[in-house]
């Protein structure tokens, strides 16, 4: 730890960081005004309203539109340092997720999968955006997808089932064999991310069934929509 220098300065930021927001008026992550995590103008953009969504085959459920203030807030809490707006997002994403839990039938208990960040932003981030939510709302998910090219664990998996990992960007680790789950993810954008999730996880052995989004973006066709959608690779950065 004192032998690598070149971790101090970097922990001397993180300090001053921690020292800064006692010190600091806390802004809103949406709009910047001061006074509150999320103001209440705010805070109404992050209301749970979670509605079916598709992206070509992909269905899914989102309970917020990726745009304005829900936008900012999302954005400032992945990738601004606010994740003392967890709890202002948390809502959202159990009440998506409870949707398709729900709209479901049988006996198997689904458990919850998050698509994994890739090193370098767990490096950067120091914590799984999604997964932080999950908590927060106090649930779990369960690790059963890595990122193909991460050197990961893949002794449990037969021939057939390694040469299915190699296809594309995501893979099942073999703890998904039989396991009925929901995918949950941040963001549906084009939904290549999540559609690459489902498709690892059943040629992983797992039966997924529902897909539970924190946001989409809006629907092509709509001005300020996604205009490019099937090429796009996974966003997770
Ligand atoms: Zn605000």
């Amino acid at each position: 730890m004192a032998s690598d220098p070149s971790a101090l300065p970097s922990r001397l930021a993180g300090a001053l960081h921690d020292a800064a927001a006692v010190l600091l008026p806390v802004r809103c992550a949406g709009c910047g005004v001061g006074g509150r995590v999320v103001c209440a103008p705010c805070a109404e953009t992050l209301r749970p309203a979670p509605a079916p969504g598709t992206r070509g085959d992909l269905r899914f459920t989102a309970a917020l539109e990726y745009g304005g203030a829900a936008r900012r807030v999302l954005a400032a809490y992945k990738d601004g340092g606010r994740t003392d707006a967890a709890s202002a997002l948390a809502p959202a994403l159990a009440a998506s997720v409870v949707a398709v839990a729900r709209a479901r039938t049988g006996p198997a208990r689904p458990e919850l999968v998050c698509v994994p960040s890739s090193a370098a932003a767990r490096r950067r981030r120091g914590y799984h955006p999604v997964a932080l939510l999950l908590r927060h709302a106090g649930l779990r998910d369960r690790r059963l997808l890595a990122r193909t090219g991460e050197r990961d664990d893949q002794a449990g998996l037969d021939l057939a089932a390694r040469a299915r990992n190699a296809s594309g960007a995501l893979r099942a680790l073999p703890a998904a064999r039989g396991r009925t789950v929901i995918l949950v993810d941040d963001i549906v954008t084009t939904g290549a991310t999540a559609r690459e999730a489902v498709r690892a996880l059943a040629a992983g052995g797992a039966t997924v069934v529902g897909v539970a989004a924190l946001a989409q973006t809006p629907r092509r066709g709509v001005p300020g929509g996604v205009a490019r959608e099937a090429s796009a690779p996974p966003s997770h950065a």
